[in-house]
């Protein structure tokens, strides 16, 4: 008889979105006069700028016409957007070679899909406070996961420690949940790590985008030696507004080898095997992103966002909360006030600012006590929020 992969039974199940969802609607049904305004949920709020549209509207035009169309594409991507991808690594003096670039249908996917190029029997090294896809995905393969602590004491950017190895390294920086950034020496620290023990890291840039301090690196590979070690995941969701569009991308160096094979001919075939590319039309609209004009209106839409997070530190500022995040990030971490846990905060936040945030419990143990604001939201509503989350806690005090 058929059998099912039995892992899936170990998973946990999420009820984090579906408990604040549930919760938010209840108070609107109690109270339909409030306006509720949520800072919670990690989706970009301002529309594809003109460049990327004017890009996408080409490969449509293209795709109408004989002489133009494309069916299937070139295993890793189309060499423009590759190409376009290779100069935007440049600019922060990444050096990558065509061939190690694979255009993805965003970072989630190939995330989970990396391990299929790694045996089960790794051990997998993540932090906690973590972006669930990690845990998850490693949890449908049966892999042993070791966790490392994020909290105040590392300012929730765990150093390699030696007691506490791994085969399989996550690391997300800029991070989410905690907007933590590490700075090259904390960087340097890893890499020289992986590389004493053997370890691959799979280093997810997804924010890095919103990195504006010369420290803090954009690519693991601004680290000598990082080639020899580490993979890079990358994405054009929270960069540039793809989380509907759905583009991705992931460098697996020539460099990287494990048990004298080269893990980039190992991904290109499990790539060519299960996968058959992100379509024209979008690879297209990609590219223009990393046009000129496509770089100077990403960093508008950043810039607006990190104007937004600017706002809600402020209120943490004046205040005297800790928190990390919202520099380099478009998430602000805090610790709740007065001892509250995550849920009791989310509660009294609801109720008193009528503000959603993300209760902290739900990233991982280490997050109790502690939540996320997120800053993709209008400003008119992050300036309303602001000031309410303000006046709510001045007067808790
Ligand atoms: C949003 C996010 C991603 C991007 O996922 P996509 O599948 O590209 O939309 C990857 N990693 C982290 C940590 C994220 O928060």
């Amino acid at each position: 008889m058929v059998k099912i992969n039995s892992n899936y039974l170990s998973l946990k199940d999420s009820y984090l979105f579906s408990t604040i969802a549930k919760k938010v609607k209840a108070y609107k049904e109690k109270n339909p006069d409030k306006r509720v305004i949520s800072l919670g949920i990690g989706d970009v709020v301002l529309p594809l700028s003109e460049p990327v549209i004017n890009s996408l509207k080409t490969g449509v035009e293209e795709m109408a016409k004989k002489d133009s169309f494309k069916g299937y594409g070139p295993e890793q991507g189309y060499d423009f957007l590759r190409e376009g991808i290779r100069g935007y690594y440049s600019e922060f003096g990444v050096q990558l070679d065509e061939k190690s670039i694979f255009i993805s249908d965003g970072a989630k996917s190939d995330l989970g899909n990396l391990l299929d190029i790694f045996s089960k029997d790794n051990i997998v090294l993540i932090p906690d406070p973590v972006y669930p896809v990690y845990v998850d995905t490693n949890i449908m393969d049966g892999r042993k996961i070791e966790y490392m602590n994020c909290n105040a004491e590392n300012n929730y950017l765990p150093l390699p420690d030696f007691n506490v190895k791994g085969d399989i390294i996550y690391l997300c920086s800029p991070n989410n949940p905690t907007g933590a950034a590490y700075n090259r020496e904390q960087l340097e620290k890893w890499v020289q790590y992986a590389k004493e023990i053997g370890a691959i890291i799979l280093f997810d840039a997804a924010y890095e985008a919103f990195i504006s301090s010369p420290e803090i690196p954009r690519s693991i590979y601004e680290i000598e030696g990082a080639k020899e070690c580490a993979i890079e995941v990358c994405s054009l969701s929270k960069t540039a507004g793809f989380t509907g569009m759905r583009c991705g991308y992931t460098i697996v160096p020539l460099e990287l080898e494990c048990e004298g094979v080269k893990l980039n001919k190992l991904w290109l075939r499990r790539q060519t095997t299960k996968f058959n590319g992100v379509s024209y039309v979008v690879q297209k609209a990609a590219s223009g992103v990393f046009s000129k004009e496509g770089r100077e209106k990403v960093k508008e839409v950043i810039d607006y966002y990190k104007e937004n997070a600017k706002i809600i530190s402020k209120v943490f500022d004046e205040l005297g909360i800790s928190y990390t995040g919202g520099v380099n990030s478009p998430y602000i971490w805090i610790e709740c006030p007065n001892k509250m846990s995550s849920w009791e905060f989310f509660d009294f936040l609801l109720t008193e600012a009528n503000v959603v945030g993300t209760p902290g419990e739900g990233f991982g143990e280490n997050g109790e006590g502690r939540f996320r604001f997120s800053c993709f939201g209008d400003r008119e509503d992050i300036e309303e929020a602001s000031q309410r989350v303000f006046k709510a806690l001045n007067d808790l005090k």
